[in-house]
């Protein structure tokens, strides 16, 4: 089964996605599910992954963005979409303006990410916000969570991305628009079991994401585990 850990729906300014264009997409690619949440910026809603979910049901798995700054609310929005069958969280920090290893500001959300058993997944691209320090150390305090540093620290931190990964069991490296060349690196350091495929739909031509990885990754095994298998087992498929 091949899953797309990283796709975004709905409308902001300058992108755009419905649910039945992403699954087109996937379609042409030979995916089969895609975890899909909104694009992130003000003003943004969830409600349009439930859009989504009603366009293709069967592809899609509903994942929430969540501004910690809302405080309060943002833990409630939790609770009433894992109610609703989500299975994970999409950070921002960089477009949200805080660092992620700001812990005290991201306990409430992490807190109940662990009590209702969802994924986090959080932009890492090495921007002073979300550096892999940060991420080893919500993999510290939250072990038993899991976490996806999106586009795996690259470029100017992506050697830490690979240390921070060897070090936290529950801590995986997403390798959406991530060049085939680190993508190839962070699977001999790590192993095909800590690599998960992402696209970044719709900043990509989405069958070139797919196959760049399922080009990149040298036996049809660890193809497998990077393009659907480790998300499949975390998510419990
Ligand atoms: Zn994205």
């Amino acid at each position: 089964m091949i899953i797309d850990s990283h796709s975004h729906i709905g409308t902001r300014i300058g992108s755009h996605q419905t649910g039945a264009e992403l699954a087109d997409r996937m379609d042409a690619a030979g995916v089969d599910l895609a975890c899909i949440f909104p694009h992130v910026e003000a003003g943004f809603s969830n409600d349009e992954v439930d859009v989504a979910m009603t366009e293709r049901p069967d592809r899609f798995i509903p994942f929430m963005a969540l501004n910690p700054w809302v405080g309060r609310s943002a833990v409630e929005e939790l609770h009433r979409r894992a109610d609703r069958g989500y299975r994970g969280i999409k950070l921002h920090p960089t477009i949200h303006g805080y660092n992620l290893g700001d812990l005290a500001l991201l306990a409430p959300i992490l807190d109940a990410a662990r009590e209702r058993a969802l994924i986090v997944i959080a932009h890492g691209a090495s921007d002073v916000l979300n550096a892999p320090p940060a991420f080893a150390k919500i993999a510290r305090a939250y072990p038993e969570v899991p976490l996806l540093m999106a586009h795996s620290g690259v470029f100017q931190m992506h050697e830490e991305a690979i240390e921070a990964a060897r070090e936290h069991p529950s801590l995986y490296l997403e390798c959406a628009r991530v060049p085939a060349y680190e993508i190839s690196v962070q699977i001999r350091e790590l192993g095909p079991e800590k690599v998960v495929w992402g696209s970044d739909s719709p900043f990509c031509d989405y069958t070139w994401e797919y196959q760049k990885v399922s080009r990149t990754v040298d036996s049809e095994e660890a193809r497998l585990l990077v393009c659907g298998g480790n998300l499949a087992r975390l998510l419990g498929l």
